[in-house]
């Protein structure tokens, strides 16, 4: 008697258990975990506010190379352009939002390093950029090390603040925002000096209707930031299938033609397809 009532609850908790696995998993597969279609949802980090990149449109679209890239990449693994939900990832955040499992994988100007190596899993790279400096027009500033004891502005948890700290220029006062368009918005009130981040992502800001003819880009090649796709550490399939179609994205001219339309608007001269696995150290 006492034993079938043990058995009895354990019917019970094992039910429990299974209703609450089995919410768990659909949970899990709007969070974009599933690894085909089939009117699944996947979730994609992006950036937000970097024109030519990542940008959320007022009317609530998206545009950019990263959302182009990503929204290949998505196709190959089995979703379509109307399965994509994009989620802010800035750059502080994107390690967590991979750890807790909030996004599939992210696509947002983030630079594979080894620091971030530790934490995340890279497919890529698919772009090349460089570390550089918009100054206001009529700027003196011409090189990293006339920054110090300037006002410099860059983003937290970004390799270029780390950058700055520790190599281009320790001595500027450097502040540091949650994203680039709050560095913009000092760099036109005069509250900066500078801001600095990748070339490809101060273009994009530079070429935007209402800052045309008051910035210029320094053109210093500070760093080498070799863009890569930001996956859970661990998950190896994801890797792979992101980086075949990576290769397929160069090898049909879908890259090219991605480039063009992203950064021909703001004259962004970049770099040649990467290599998958290479990185320009
Ligand atoms: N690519 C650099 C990084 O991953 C700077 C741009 C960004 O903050 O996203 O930190």
């Amino acid at each position: 008697m006492k034993l079938r009532k043990v058995t009895a609850a354990s019917a019970a908790v094992l039910a429990l258990a299974l209703t609450a696995t089995a919410c768990g998993s659909e949970d899990k597969d709007d969070s974009g975990s599933g690894s085909s279609g089939g009117g699944d949802k996947i979730k994609i980090g992006i950036k937000y506010d970097q024109p030519g990149l990542g940008l959320k449109e007022p009317d609530g679209s998206f545009s950019g190379f990263d959302v182009d890239v990503a929204t290949y990449v998505a196709k190959e693994l089995g979703y379509e352009a109307n399965q994509i939900e994009f989620v802010e990832t800035k750059s502080a955040d994107r390690e967590n939002a991979l750890a807790r499992g909030d996004v599939k994988f992210i696509v947002a100007t983030y630079s594979i390093n080894d620091e971030r190596k530790q934490k995340v899993d890279f497919a890529g790279p698919y772009l090349l950029a460089h570390q550089d400096l918009l100054v206001k027009a009529d700027s003196k500033i011409a090189a990293g090390e006339d920054l110090n004891g300037k006002n410099l502005c860059s983003v937290t948890g970004s390799t270029s603040a780390q950058n700055v700290k520790d190599k281009i220029a320790p001595k500027a006062n450097l502040r540091q925002n949650s994203g680039y368009s709050e560095c913009i918005a000092a760099l036109q009130s005069g509250a900066v000096d500078a801001v600095t981040t990748d070339d490809s992502i101060l273009a994009g800001f530079a070429a935007q209707d209402k800052y045309k003819g008051q910035f210029k880009l320094v053109g210093e090649k500070l760093s080498n930031e070799n863009y890569g796709i930001g996956v859970k550490k661990g998950d190896k399939a994801t890797v792979d299938k992101i980086n075949a179609a990576l290769e397929k994205m160069v090898s049909d001219k879908s890259w090219d033609k991605a480039v063009t339309e992203n950064f021909g608007p703001a004259n962004y001269k970049n770099e040649p397809a990467p290599k998958i696995g290479v990185i320009v150290k």
